[in-house]
């Protein structure tokens, strides 16, 4: 088993990003950051990226909607951004309060600017293989396989689950690279003989440890993109380790490489540019 680490790549991408931004003309990329309610995870990973846009020569600019805004009122403040030339890519923080639309807030985010690729537009581009920019987790998973070597066409890969922002487009964008890939959620019946067939697995599922080692192939790869509350993924590391050729670990896996394609995005739009490159074939 070898670690399929993301810290290296992370670095890598915010490195290159770091240097397209000091190599722009004018005024730096900015970021502006929503978020509504003050949830403490969410909080944190806003302070994160915001950290991490500094060390990048990225500006960002944040705004704080109360727990209680409404849907038109977190519409009208992305919208606001939207129309802001100085904003060049727009976070909405996710998830939102419960009562808020979340769909349509995401989508007062103009395609130029959904550096998050969270859109309808961007998920499109994604699935036609057009340019457009990627879903950060998912394009992130893709990232770390083609730094890893691992070609996805033609294997088998199960994503389990099929949220808009991480499980869907993440089979999207392996369809693209030419996977025969099985999506798999709540209602899916025998999953571990699913999982045990796959040459690729990626987990998005949201609950500890939920991936059991021993439903691993010999050999496969494992991408957990879970993240849960003391540092803990969505696979039984330990166990899963002793059969996978590739394992992410939790953390240092997938979060870092995701962040960092937020950047990268985030400069590529300021460059007036999408990012077609991790949609290959595009059937
Ligand atoms: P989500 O919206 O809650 O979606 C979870 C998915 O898991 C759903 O599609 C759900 O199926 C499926 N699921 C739930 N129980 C299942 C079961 N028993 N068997 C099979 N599938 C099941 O979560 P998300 O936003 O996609 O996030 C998933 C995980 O990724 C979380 O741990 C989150 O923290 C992490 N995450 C990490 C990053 C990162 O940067 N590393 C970014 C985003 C999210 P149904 O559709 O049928 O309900």
């Amino acid at each position: 088993m070898a670690l399929m680490s993301g810290t290296a790549l992370a670095r890598e991408i915010l490195d290159d990003a770091a240097r397209r931004a000091r190599a722009r003309t004018g005024r730096k990329p900015c970021l502006a950051t929503v978020l509504a309610g003050d949830d403490p995870a969410s909080v944190t990973y806003v302070r994160m990226k915001q950290k991490r846009c500094a060390a990048t020569g990225i500006d960002s600019r944040h705004v704080a909607l109360p727990a209680s805004a409404t849907t038109r009122e977190l519409v009208a403040a992305i919208t606001e951004l939207g129309e802001d030339e100085a904003v060049d890519g727009i976070l909405l923080q996710h998830p939102v309060p419960r009562h808020i639309d979340e769909r349509a807030a995401f989508e007062a985010i103009p395609p130029g600017k959904d550096v998050d690729g969270v859109t309808m537009h961007s998920f499109a581009a994604m699935a036609f293989g057009l340019p457009g920019f990627v879903s950060c987790t998912p394009g992130g998973i893709v990232r770390l396989l083609d730094a890893h070597g691992v070609d996805p066409a033609g294997q088998r890969a199960v994503v389990i689950g099929r949220s808009p922002i991480l499980g869907k487009p993440a089979a999207m964008l392996l369809l693209a690279r030419d996977a025969t890939v099985t999506v798999c959620h709540s209602r899916t019946a025998n999953l571990a003989e699913h999982v045990r067939q796959a040459d690729i697995v990626v987990a998005a599922v949201g609950k500890p440890e939920f991936v059991r080692g021993d439903w691993i192939k010999p050999g496969a790869v494992v991408v957990d993109a879970g993240y849960n509350p003391g540092n803990v993924g969505d696979v039984e590391f330990d166990q899963a380790r002793q059969r996978a050729s590739l394992i992410t670990p939790v953390p240092g896996g997938v979060g870092p490489v995701t962040i960092a394609l937020l950047l990268e995005q985030t400069v590529a739009a300021a460059n007036g540019e999408g990012q077609p490159e991790i949609v290959q074939s595009g059937r």
